[in-house]
């Protein structure tokens, strides 16, 4: 017998798993993606920026930052050592945190978006950033959101005059050198789905006398009271805030959160604008970012939009907010996949490699199925978004065509898709990190907060607050089933969707795709389907979700036969033909499976080839020779 060596904790097997690699450069679903979606003399200009940046978003530097803010948590002082309130309660944040910020906002992952250099694409371009940021920044992708939302709200109205405060607020929101951070407050304790029911009151006020005709930023004419029960970003400059005038109805309110005063001494000083921090909340996840309740007294504030619409003003910012929300998701949800993928490229077991067992191969081939078509829906929505802020290109894709002839369209379909995206990629993503720490064994439910490079349970718990805030899973089903069913908002949008299907070259696909919204249609007919809108609203979460399974169907067809790329094609064919890529209790089965029931060519005959496809889905390879057999083949029964 052989002698065997005993291991110590220092001796024996220790698993060793490959560096990440650079995400602009290997993550190939996101460079086809911003081949399609960028005219190449903006994508030969940003490729060497976001290597750059994604060099940087692994670097032991930025891993040192992430480890410091998950350490060093923030907290709260308020009073002195004699138990006197300071001027303001004195929030103390981590190193990591403050330098996670400024290299993102520095590297323009707010900026670009305003800025004028990309032109109609710029959106496109913020989120390509946005992407290798997000898994990176430690939830500072959280500011970051509420701020890029803010911009775009504070840009529709700048049409006042130069000296109003509205042009300083925003030069410094889309600043890079000396950027402000923004933050909303809007839940409070009587709900944040609903926030129709505030108990935060704003008094007209006007100081007696102010900076110019208009004031400064901390000169508004409203005084705001009441109690918000969630504010993320605490360590923000300005917040926009709901509050009710005497009319009983919201409006939406500016105010920075410190003013300038003069002391009793003559002295000018910073103190706070009547915003004192109740609590930071104790949280499941983004711990690293500060989330507390505030009591609001007499804060200062500027009203922004029109008197008592203030929750279709805040529209305006939650939508672009939501596109950073899914954003974010796909970014934690490929480094997670990234880190799996190279747990099974070092992992054996039973003397086999990991990465060719055919079931766990099978298992990360689903999940690049999944993320592929939510990149497709993500940057499709994106794009919509950039266009309709900034005009549709002249050199767009086909299945653009026809929103690009109407704002109106454009329009309607973005709303559509930006509740449904948000909604769907953000659930979805939250359940797929299970499976990527289901696959890297024991490991994977390990959650050391100073060595995140690996750490899976970290991108799980930080992103599945995306599913809640910003409005959960099923409050925004419902704003898409109540968009689309509204007057003739689903014709209008069928009229969209059946013409991109057109432009399916794939026969299979294109009937299978067709026939699916003829079906889905059905079930938002509120004039055919019994008991109208609240049948159809109980639905809700399954129309959202197949609506979501046939728009990306449809980008994925389009997008394979942009140049017959192999690997598109294949996944194309499982999303379309199979019905893979979004969870099946989500999804209306027999709409997402139609292609069984219209086809007499089985898709199985397929399946002696399944497992090469698996192979160059997940690893862009052919199966190796001698690749795993998953049993043990010597084994005796
Ligand atoms: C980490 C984190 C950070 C946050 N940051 C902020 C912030 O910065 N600013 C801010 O204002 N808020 C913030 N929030 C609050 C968040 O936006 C709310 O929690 C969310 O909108 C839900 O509101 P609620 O908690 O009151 O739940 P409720 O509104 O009470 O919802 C409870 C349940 O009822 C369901 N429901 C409610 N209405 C409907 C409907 N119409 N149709 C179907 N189902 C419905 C919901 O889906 C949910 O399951 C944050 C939350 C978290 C977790």
């Amino acid at each position: 017998m052989p002698s065997l060596t005993p291991s110590t904790a220092d001796e024996g097997y220790f698993l060793t798993l490959p560096p990440l690699g650079n995400p602009a450069e290997t993550d190939a679903v996101y460079q086809r993606m911003l081949e399609w979606h960028l005219p190449p003399h903006i994508l030969s200009t940003v490729k060497p920026r976001l290597s750059q940046f994604a060099a940087e978003a692994i670097s032991d530097q930025v891993n040192a930052w992430i480890g410091n803010a998950e350490t060093q948590q923030p907290y709260v002082k308020s009073r002195n050592v004699w138990g006197a309130r300071y001027d303001r309660d004195r929030l103390v944040t981590s190193e990591g945190w403050k330098k996670l910020g400024k290299w993102g906002l520095s590297n323009g992952i707010v900026a670009i978006g305003y800025e004028d250099t990309f032109g109609q694409h710029r959106r496109i371009v913020q989120h390509a950033f946005n992407y290798i940021y997000s898994a990176a920044s430690a939830a500072y992708s959280c500011p970051v959101s509420m701020t890029s939302g803010a911009c775009r709200l504070v840009r529709h109205h700048l049409e006042v005059p130069q000296d109003h405060p509205f042009h300083y607020l925003y030069s410094r929101l889309t600043s890079r050198d000396e950027p402000w951070i923004s933050a909303q407050w809007m839940t409070e304790r009587v709900g944040g789905s609903d926030v129709r029911n505030s108990e935060t009151v704003a008094v007209y006020s006007p100081l007696p006398s102010k900076t110019g005709q208009f004031g400064r930023i901390d000169e508004g004419d409203y005084l705001l009271s009441g109690f918000k029960f969630f504010s993320s970003a605490t360590d923000c400059n300005v917040a926009f805030i709901l509050a009710k005038t005497e009319s009983g109805e919201l409006s939406l309110f500016v105010a920075p959160t410190l003013k300038r005063i003069v002391d009793d001494n003559g002295k000018e000083k910073e103190v706070t604008n009547g915003i004192h921090i109740h609590r930071l909340k104790n949280k499941f996840g983004t711990k690293e970012l500060p989330t507390a309740e505030l009591e609001l007294r007499d804060v200062r504030a500027h009203i922004i939009g029109p008197k008592d619409r203030g929750i279709a003003t805040v529209a305006l910012l939650l939508n672009v907010t939501r596109t950073h929300n899914f954003i974010t998701a796909l970014s934690c949800l490929r480094r997670a996949m990234e880190i799996a993928k190279g747990f099974a490229r070092a992992r054996t077991t039973i003397d086999q490699p990991l990465w060719t067992f055919p079931m766990h191969l099978r298992t990360l081939a689903q999940m690049e199925v999944k993320h592929r078509g939510w990149m497709h829906l993500a940057f499709f929505t994106t794009s919509l978004l950039s266009y309709a802020d900034h005009g549709f290109p002249s050199d767009l894709p086909s299945h653009y065509k026809p929103l690009a002839e109407s704002t109106e369209l454009a329009t309607l379909v973005l709303r559509a898709l930006t509740s449904t995206s948000k909604a769907v990629i953000c659930k979805s993503a939250t359940l797929a990190f299970q499976e990527c720490q289901e696959a890297m064994g024991g490991v994977g439910y390990i959650d050391e907060p100073e060595e995140p490079e690996f750490n899976v349970s970290r991108l799980w718990r930080d992103t599945s607050s995306n599913a809640v805030w910003e409005g959960t899973s099923n409050v925004l089903a419902s704003e898409t089933v109540r968009h689309l069913t509204r007057g003739g908002n689903l014709k209008a949008f069928g009229r969209w969707i059946q013409h991109s299907i057109v432009q399916v070259r794939n026969p299979a696909s294109q009937e299978t795709l067709r026939k699916a919204w003829e079906a889905l249609s059905a079930k938002l007919d509120t004039t055919t389907v019994a008991v109208g809108l609240p049948s159809v609203l109980a639905n809700g979460r399954q129309i959202m979700f197949t609506l979501a399974w046939l728009v990306s169907g449809i980008l994925l067809a389009l997008d394979a036969q942009r140049d017959g790329n192999v690997v598109a094609n294949e996944v194309a064919g499982r999303w379309v033909l199979e019905g893979e890529g979004i969870p099946q209790e989500f999804c209306f089965a027999d709409i997402i499976h139609l292609y069984w029931k219209i086809s007499s060519n089985p898709v199985q005959a397929r399946e002696i080839e399944r497992r090469n496809w698996d192979c160059r889905i997940v690893w862009g390879v052919d199966l190796p020779r001698g690749a795993s057999a998953g049993y043990r083949v010597q084994a005796k029964i």
